[in-house]
């Protein structure tokens, strides 16, 4: 027998356990639902795997999580009978955190003292056990390899991993906690039915739980497919469970859509737009949340089904017809998954563009949520560019706290006013008290404020709304001469008098190569002068921004 190697855990690891023993959370109880998706995933892998080598299940097929509690011991165990995992698979998996935006989690998790809200979302699901239990034990087999191992920590800084004795599943992994004084509670059943009810009952897998060692496992639930029910049989808290489980997140959806397609191509969809953002949303992969199913065997969580500004959206999709035995690669490119995204991406338009029109209030927080996402779609999905103008929400300079739409821009165009008028910076503020806008407000014309990074780069390339091109205010002449003065403006002079004159010449002179030209403007009211750029060059917000990100 060989004697047990010990292993420090990788330094990110170690920090992230210290948070965890060392804060107090409100959540507890997310520790179940971690593991307990852990094993649903073990045994979906193992499904998928079947397709190819149907003698990976053996005489096991039944695949199912098991969760026994043990109140004489002090344990709880979440057992399955799914992939299992091999030595290097333990140490890659259970040592180290591959996952990109963990450090930043960890960064959020110091800050914010309570963090049990963000653990399900970075995929450091499993370290959750070290919040009740002081110590782990992981006895584990993979699928189609005959050795077996048992896994150990205290979570103090390393682990060990040995062969596992006679005790060790025959196919899959079990985890036993040994529940720290605080967590007794989790030796009970209760407590365990009411966690997998309120966490659990969306997870594709059968649950059974065994209440005391000894007594025969009673399903605590059916491991159904929501998304394969029809709307009428799933309940809202369905809704709101399957939609945590399936997200990681903790809050309740903004927008639940449910349904199935028929005709050509068949398959049912359950999607969400959460109500607050996930925390990788702005991550430079800019990663999906949808997961493809094929007749309810999960394929894959990282084939992109949605165009990259949707990537707020999580959910299932699950086609009847794609081949079960096809490679990724092939999946990818598949005729039948390119109509498939282009119908779940058009759906999820049409149902933010309707709860846009009929529930605009609601809709207002979607926007303010993920509006500075949608908005990447202005200049990456030129398909669906007009749908999104019309979902696009603007602070103004007559409406600073924003949620004018285009059409009610267009629908108070002064007179003469020809073109749709923005300004681009960084700071929301600053933008607000620009002398650009001085000239724009004595005529009443209002200029849309965009301070979101992206839209910089959507104005560049957007050539209009409703026929009305989009200008900057900072670029070149702005023709305001034809559009009237509000009432109360006093009216610049139209050529400028003497004095001005001989200013503008001093001023030339004085700047020379400089700028390009010094003129009299009426788009200040206030301020003496501002600096604009030339008509055709690169906008003076743009170019900042630019400067900001280096190029
Ligand atoms: P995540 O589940 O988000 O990947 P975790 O920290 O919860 O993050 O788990 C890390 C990894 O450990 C998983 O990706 C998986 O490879 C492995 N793992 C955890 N639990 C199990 C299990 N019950 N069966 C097989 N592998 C598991």
């Amino acid at each position: 027998q060989t004697r047990a190697e010990s292993r420090p855990f990788e330094a990110d690891v170690s920090r992230l356990l210290h948070l965890m023993v060392h804060s107090v959370y409100s959540e507890r109880d997310i520790f179940l639902r971690e593991l307990v998706a852990n094993a649903a995933d073990a045994c979906e892998k193992l499904r998928t795997l079947a397709l190819q080598d149907h003698a990976l299940l053996g005489n096991d097929p039944d695949l199912r999580i098991t969760i026994a509690a043990d109140p004489d011991a002090k344990t709880l165990t979440v057992a399955d009978n799914g992939i299992g995992m091999n030595r290097d698979d333990l140490a890659d998996a259970l040592g180290t955190i591959a996952r990109s935006g963990t450090r930043a989690f960890l960064d959020q998790l110091g800050e914010q003292g309570d963090g049990s809200r963000l653990i399900g979302q970075f995929g450091v699901g499993f370290y959750s056990a070290f919040m009740v239990a002081d110590r782990v034990d992981v006895v584990t087999r993979k699928a189609g390899e005959s050795a077996a191992w048992r896994w150990s920590s205290d979570g103090q800084g390393s682990y060990t991993i040995e062969p596992a004795g006679d005790d060790a599943p025959a196919r899959g992994t079990r985890v036993v906690l040994h529940l720290n004084e605080q967590s007794q509670e989790f030796a009970g059943g209760a407590a365990v039915e009411r966690i997998v009810r309120e966490h659990g009952s969306a997870v594709p897998v059968p649950i059974d739980l065994v209440e005391k060692p000894g007594e025969a496992p009673r399903r605590i639930a059916d491991g159904a497919a929501i998304w394969a029910k029809p709307k009428s049989e799933v309940s809202e808290e369905d809704y709101a469970n399957f939609y945590q489980s399936v997200s990681g997140q903790f809050d309740a959806p903004a927008l639940t859509m449910h349904w199935r397609a028929e005709g050509r191509h068949e398959y049912s969809v359950l999607a969400f737009v959460p109500s607050t953002p996930p925390l990788a949303l702005f991550d430079p992969l800019r990663k999906g949340r949808m997961k493809l199913y094929v007749r309810r065997i999960f394929i894959a969580d990282d084939i992109d089904l949605l165009p990259g500004w949707m990537r707020f959206v999580s959910g299932v999709v699950d086609s009847a017809d794609l081949p079960l035995n096809l490679s990724r690669e092939t999946i990818q490119e598949s005729p039948i998954l390119g109509a498939i995204r282009k119908g779940v991406a058009n759906r999820v338009m049409s149902e933010l563009e309707k709860l846009a029109d009929k529930e605009p209030e609601r809709y207002a927080k979607v926007w303010e949520a993920f509006g500075a996402v949608i908005k990447e779609g202005l200049y990456e999905d030129y398909e669906r560019r007009d749908g999104l103008f019309k979902l696009a929400r603007f602070a103004t300079s007559a409406h600073p706290e924003g949620g004018r739409s285009l059409a009610q821009y267009v629908t108070d165009l002064r007179p003469n006013q020809t073109a749709i008028w923005y300004l681009v910076g960084d700071d929301a503020a600053r933008l607000k008290a620009s002398p650009h806008l001085e000239g724009f407000r004595a005529r009443g014309v209002e200029v849309l404020l965009l301070s979101d990074p992206v839209d910089a780069f959507w104005v560049q390339t957007a050539v209009g709304y409703e026929g009305k091109p989009f200008r900057s205010v900072t670029q070149g002449a702005a023709d305001l001469d034809a559009v009237p003065l509000a009432e109360g403006a006093a009216a610049p002079a139209a050529e400028p008098s003497a004095p001005v004159a001989t200013v503008l010449a001093f001023m030339k002179e004085k700047l020379g190569d400089a700028v390009a030209d010094v003129r009299p403007s009426t788009r200040l009211a206030e301020s003496p002068a501002c600096l604009v750029a030339a008509e055709a060059g690169p906008d003076r917000g743009l170019e900042r921004i630019l400067a900001a990100h280096g190029r």
